[in-house]
């Protein structure tokens, strides 16, 4: 499970305490609930009497999962384009998922093949959503070498065609935007939050994405934890940040297999259809944008430290790699924000 500790937390509930005492100021309004298959925290400092605004945030989320990203439900879009793979006439999209694909196209591009959303085959081929749900119990074997080609061969962005908004996919291929949903789910937050003259500041993570907004009513910093993959109950160091931003991290210990005592991971090198080994153990994020800072986890774990840190640039994005040794190296803009756990 993806464990972002937002330190924030306890710092606040002084602040629902005085709110108590009869302060006019914002009161906290905290939340722990699942949703898109990954534990969601808010954490929102509101003026409303209700504490309507988690739940609102909640509900959009497991609907952003049912009726648009996921792979596994039939009632979602993702799962109609995938039934789709093959057809002639091809699927026409919905201007979100159209706006989506166009930018994860890019990021393909950019990354030179190393982010590709049309990857679902090998993850299902992995059963990586297994891993997940902790289904896997006992004995795991690796994909057979045919089976891995045979699924390799279904992917690949420069097979897709986007005629406008209608999409034509290869038999076989199957879209997966596991890399995304929780910066996309980010995303909507924003927009929901900045709707909503009540609320004044925020917290919010969902999975291993963390959304920072408004100010807290001391005036303090966000104080986001970036998780040790060395020791997953610890944090190797903070970012504090002012406002608004996205951090998302991706981590060989969010959701793996071991076989013989190797690891087997969710994110999966293009080239070899295996997990990808770039040296890194965790690779985070900071971006105004949670899309940017979803995917640009994701392509960087794949890329490594040196390729990886000129595409977050590209994208006026911060990157910090902990390297399989423990080493921490970021670009220069986030050392300004991080702070090494004592
Ligand atoms: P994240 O935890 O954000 O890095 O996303 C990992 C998820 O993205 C995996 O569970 C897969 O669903 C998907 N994925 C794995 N490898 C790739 C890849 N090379 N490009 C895009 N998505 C991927
Ligand atoms: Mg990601």
């Amino acid at each position: 499970m993806k464990r972002i500790f937002v330190i924030a937390a306890l710092c606040c509930m002084a602040a629902a305490v005085c709110c108590g005492c009869g302060s006019a100021g914002p009161r906290l309004v905290q939340s722990a609930d699942t949703a898109m298959g990954t534990v969601i925290q808010q954490n929102i400092y509101t003026t409303a009497a209700d504490s309507k605004a988690a739940e609102e945030i909640r509900v959009l989320l497991q609907r952003l999962e049912e009726q648009e990203l996921s792979r596994r439900l039939d009632t979602s879009e993702v799962w109609a384009v995938n039934a789709s793979a093959g057809e002639e006439e091809g699927f026409l999209l919905s201007e979100e998922l159209s706006e989506t694909l166009e930018a994860c196209l890019e990021l393909w591009r950019e990354s030179e093949g190393a982010f590709d959303v049309t990857i679902g085959a090998l993850v299902s081929l992995w059963d990586i959503d297994g891993w997940a749900a902790g289904e896997r119990e006992g004995a795991f074997d690796l994909p057979e070498e045919e089976a891995l080609q045979k699924a390799l061969e279904s992917c690949g962005s420069g097979k897709l065609e986007l005629d406008g908004t209608t999409l034509h996919m290869p038999e076989g291929m199957q879209l997966d935007l596991g890399a995304v949903g929780k910066g996309i789910a980010l995303d909507r937050i924003l927009s929901r939050l900045e709707e909503n003259d009540t609320i004044t500041g925020a917290v919010i993570s969902v999975g291993g994405s963390v959304l920072t907004y408004g100010e807290k009513p001391d005036g303090s910093s966000w104080r986001v934890g970036i998780t040790n993959p060395a020791d997953t109950s610890a944090n190797i160091g903070i970012l504090s940040l002012e406002g608004q931003w996205c951090i998302s991290t991706s981590g060989d210990y969010e959701r793996y297999a071991e076989l013989d005592g190797v690891r087997y991971h969710h994110i999966i090198d293009p080239d070899t259809g295996y997990p990808a080994d770039s040296g890194v153990s965790g690779v985070t994020i900071l971006s105004k944008s949670g899309f940017l800072s979803d995917a640009l986890s994701t392509a960087c774990f794949i890329l490594g430290p040196e390729k990886g840190m000129s595409l977050a640039a590209e994208y006026g994005a911060e990157a910090l790699f902990v390297t399989k040794d423990g080493s921490v190296v970021m670009s220069e803009g986030m050392e300004k924000y991080y702070q090494a756990a004592e």
